[in-house]
C-alpha cells in the first residue's frame, strides 16, 4: 500500500514538473518576435501619424521627390528625417534593418531649405474622366487612353511641370504659402474603376498627385481603398453624394448633396475635404454660398481655360483634355 501510495506520488510530481516545463516552452513560444526589417514607407506611417510638424507646407516637397506621394513620407522630409538619394528618390518599398531604423530615428535633424514666395498667376487644372480605352462612338472629351496618359505624365515631368493638390493653389492665392514653380493640378471627375486599380499608382510612383472629385454614392465597398489611395499622397475632393446639377434641384437637396458627401468623404480619409467640383460644371448663387458655409475652399467648373484667382475661388475654370490629344497638343493646351 505504501509502495503504491509512494508511486502515485511519484508519478504526480512527475506529471506536474512536466506539465511546468510545458507552460514554459509555451510562454517562450509566445514572447513576441520583433520584425527584422520594415519599409521606409511601413516607418513613414509609423512616425508620420504622430509627428509634430514645425512646417505645415509639408507639400511643397513632393516638388523634390521622384517616386512617392505618400503624405507621411512627405511630412518626414520636411522634418529632416528622411532624406532622397542622388536621384531625387525615396525608395519607399526599400527594407530597412533595425539598425537602419535606429539610425533614422536618432538622426540629426537638418531641415530642407524652405522655399520663397513667389506669386503663381494662373494654374492649368487638367480635367480627366475615364483613363481607358475609347468605346465605339464614345465621347473622346470624357477619356483618355491608359497609354496616353501614362505619356502625358512623363511629358509633365520631363518638361518641369510640378503635380499640386488644390489645396496647395488655395493656400498659395488666399495665404501666400509658396508653391512649387510650373505647377498644375491634375483633376479626376465621378470615381471610375481605373481610379483604384490604375491612375493613382501611375501618378504616385512617380511623385506625383492629383485630386479626385468623387460621387459618394459610386464608391460601394471600396471605401479602404480609398482611404489607402489618399494616404499614397491623392487629395480628395467633393463631386457630390448623386452627381445632381445645382440647377435642377431644389435648396435643401443641394445643401443634402454638398453636406452628405463631404461628411463621408472626410470619415473615410480622416481629414478635412475642402475641394469640391460642380456636376455638370452648373453654378448657382446658393451652390456657392452653401460651399461657403460648409467650409469648402475651391470649387471647379468644366468652363475651358486656366485657372486665375480673378476667376472667384469657388470658379475655377479647367483644361479638358481628350481622347485625340496629341503630345504636342497637350502641351499646347497647358502653356
Ligand atoms: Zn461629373
Amino acid at each position: 500500500m505504501r509502495t503504491s501510495r509512494k508511486f502515485i506520488l511519484t508519478l504526480f510530481v512527475l506529471l506536474l514538473t512536466f506539465t511546468a516545463i510545458k507552460v514554459n516552452a509555451t510562454e517562450v513560444l509566445e514572447v513576441p518576435t520583433l520584425p527584422e526589417t520594415m519599409t521606409i514607407k511601413e516607418l513613414a506611417d509609423e512616425l508620420g501619424e504622430n509627428i509634430v510638424l514645425t512646417y505645415d507646407n509639408y507639400q511643397y516637397y513632393r516638388s523634390v521627390i521622384n517616386d512617392t506621394s505618400n503624405f507621411n513620407i512627405l511630412k518626414l522630409y520636411s522634418e529632416g528625417i528622411l532624406k532622397i538619394d542622388e536621384n531625387g528618390n525615396i525608395n519607399p518599398n526599400k527594407e530597412l534593418t533595425i539598425e537602419e531604423v535606429n539610425e533614422i530615428k536618432m538622426r540629426e535633424i537638418i531641415f530642407p531649405e524652405r522655399p520663397t514666395y513667389v506669386k503663381r498667376t494662373s494654374i492649368p487644372i487638367l480635367m480627366y474622366h475615364q483613363v481607358d480605352t475609347l468605346p465605339q462612338n464614345g465621347p473622346s472629351g470624357l477619356y483618355v487612353s491608359k497609354e496616353n496618359f501614362c505619356k502625358q505624365l512623363d511629358a509633365l515631368k520631363q518638361n518641369g511641370y510640378n503635380t499640386v493638390t488644390m489645396e496647395q493653389v488655395y493656400q498659395h492665392w488666399i495665404n501666400d504659402v509658396p508653391l512649387a514653380e510650373k505647377p498644375i493640378v491634375l483633376s479626376f471627375d465621378d470615381g471610375y474603376n481605373s481610379y483604384y486599380d490604375f491612375i493613382w499608382k501611375e501618378l504616385t510612383n512617380r511623385g506625383m498627385t492629383g485630386t479626385f472629385y468623387m460621387v459618394t454614392s459610386y464608391i460601394g465597398d471600396r471605401t479602404e481603398q480609398l482611404r489607402n489611395i489618399h494616404r499614397e499622397g491623392i487629395e480628395i475632393g467633393s463631386h457630390t453624394v448623386s452627381h445632381k446639377s445645382a440647377k435642377y434641384i431644389n435648396n435643401s437637396t443641394l445643401l443634402n448633396e454638398y453636406k452628405e458627401s463631404k461628411e463621408l468623404l472626410e470619415n473615410i480619409t480622416g481629414e478635412n475635404v475642402r475641394h469640391f467640383c460642380y456636376p455638370f460644371g452648373n453654378v448657382t448663387n446658393y451652390a456657392v454660398q452653401t460651399l461657403k458655409e460648409l467650409g469648402y475652399n475651391t470649387a471647379v467648373k468644366t468652363s475651358y481655360g486656366k485657372a486665375y484667382e480673378t476667376q472667384g475661388i469657388y470658379g475655377l475654370k479647367r483644361i479638358r483634355i481628350d481622347y485625340y490629344d496629341s503630345i504636342n497638343g497637350f502641351l499646347n493646351k497647358i502653356k
